[in-house]
């Protein structure tokens, strides 16, 4: 992605206004009426249970450093996590620094992210990314989101990302699973990537923001399912509300 900034995806628009033709008299809509966004008190209780069942979450991409997770997630859009630690297992230990990375050069980046699409464009913007890191921040990822957006191939979740894992801070990354499963259950409703981490940070406790999004991600990736909601072994069926539910 020259910055490889994901559209929303395509989501139930929970608060889309209902057609005109069902607003007229004597019509009735046909489309299911949404949820509203959960309470604090279920907000808390579905969060309780995702942090007594995983103390510690992590993400699956594969880093060894700051510089690695950034490169990773750049890295990361359009694809799966397992198909970029295929990719940086035999990358990252021999370029876990800008100076290494560039070292490489373009054309043998290009050759390595093959499997991961538009590896043409990746190549690129990890070559620029190194290069604004070495020109502008003495090597090391800087801290500050600002700093972050305004690296080649690097957008508001990528800064998400890197800021919560490496640096520990508080943020939310939607990706596709957050956007997906916070407008399910509902958590947060919103049509974009940024509605949704805006109502996020309102609604989640201070406690749970370090990992929420991590919990999101597992729990929409590996049991809410964008096509098949494995309800069946969910931990807050009872909580849930969405009209997908299948128990
Ligand atoms: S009950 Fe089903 S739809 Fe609701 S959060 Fe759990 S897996 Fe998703």
């Amino acid at each position: 992605m020259v910055q490889m900034k994901r559209t929303a995806p395509r989501a139930r628009r929970a608060s889309a206004a209902p057609p005109e033709t069902a607003l007229k008299p004597g019509r009735k809509s046909r489309a299911p009426r949404r949820p509203s966004a959960a309470d604090p008190a279920t907000v808390r209780e579905i969060f309780t249970r995702f942090r007594a069942a995983n103390p510690h979450p992590k993400g699956d991409l594969d880093f060894i450093n700051p510089f690695t997770l950034l490169i990773a997630v750049v890295l990361s859009a359009q694809t799966t996590d397992a198909g970029v630690n295929k990719v940086t297992r035999d990358l990252f230990p021999i370029a876990d620094t800008p100076h290494k990375m560039l070292a490489l050069g373009e054309a043998d980046l290009r050759e390595r992210f093959k499997p991961l699409g538009f590896f043409n464009t990746k190549a690129k913007n990890v070559v620029a990314l190194c290069e604004q890191l070495i020109a502008k921040h003495g090597g090391q990822v800087p801290r500050r989101r600002e700093e972050l957006e305004a690296l080649p191939g690097v957008g508001r979740k990528t800064a998400n990302v890197v800021l919560n894992v490496a640096f520990g801070q508080p943020t939310i990354a939607v990706d596709t699973h957050v956007f997906r499963v916070s407008n399910r259950i509902p958590l947060a409703i919103g049509a974009t990537p940024l509605e949704v981490e805006i109502g996020l940070e309102k609604i989640i406790p201070e406690e749970f923001k370090r990992h929420a999004h991590h919990w999101l991600i597992l729990h929409g990736r590996y049991t809410c399912k964008a096509r098949r909601p494995e309800c069946e072994r969910c931990l807050i069926p009872d909580l849930c509300r969405s009209p997908e539910k299948r128990v």
